[in-house]
């Protein structure tokens, strides 16, 4: 959902690490909900270098579902950033496991927290503007199901991102 970690301002579903921005704990300007509907287009896995943070569990379910093991998993598909731990993607932005001809989550049910979580986060709620922006990069943000306020802060609460 972007490693020009502070200068791009296109979210995608890879984090830059400067774009936190909490909601305010006041009623949310969203407190009548907000539509979302994946078209699973794959843009928000690919575009601007960033980051995917996944931790140990998120990990291992990721590692289990290729059949491998965490080791296995960590070296080939893993980088350290800081203490934490990221995805790696190819030289064009398009994390690793972004499908090339497809454009399909090849790790789709155990995709880390941070995918699932999608557009729901606080840096794409944080105000009017960052959702409209998010809409403009997710042709499924702001377009079919709606999602109540408690399902958005369900999602956007799990992590912060
Ligand atoms: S519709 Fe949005 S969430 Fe779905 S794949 Fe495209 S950019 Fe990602
Ligand atoms: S793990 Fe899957 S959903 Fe998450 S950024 Fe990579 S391809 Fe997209």
């Amino acid at each position: 959902m972007p490693s020009t970690l502070n200068h791009v301002t296109r979210p995608n579903k890879k984090k830059q690490v400067s774009q936190q921005t909490p909601v305010s704990a006041e009623t949310p300007w969203y407190a009548d909900g907000l539509r979302f509907e994946c078209t699973q287009c794959g843009k928000c896995c690919s575009g601007e270098p960033g980051y995917v943070f996944i931790d140990e569990a998120e990990t291992a379910a990721m590692a289990a579902e290729l059949k491998m093991s965490v080791d296995e998993f960590e070296q080939k598909f893993t980088r350290r950033v800081g203490r934490q731990s990221s995805l790696i993607e190819y030289p064009d932005g398009d994390c690793i496991f972004l499908e090339p001809k497809t454009r399909h989550c090849m790790v789709y049910n155990s995709r880390p927290i941070q995918c699932r979580t999608w557009p729901f986060w606080d840096s794409t709620l944080a105000t009017p503007a960052d959702w409209q922006e998010t809409c403009e990069v997710c042709p499924g943000a702001g377009a079919g199901t709606l999602y109540s306020l408690d399902e958005i802060e369900i999602r956007r609460t799990e992590k912060p991102v």
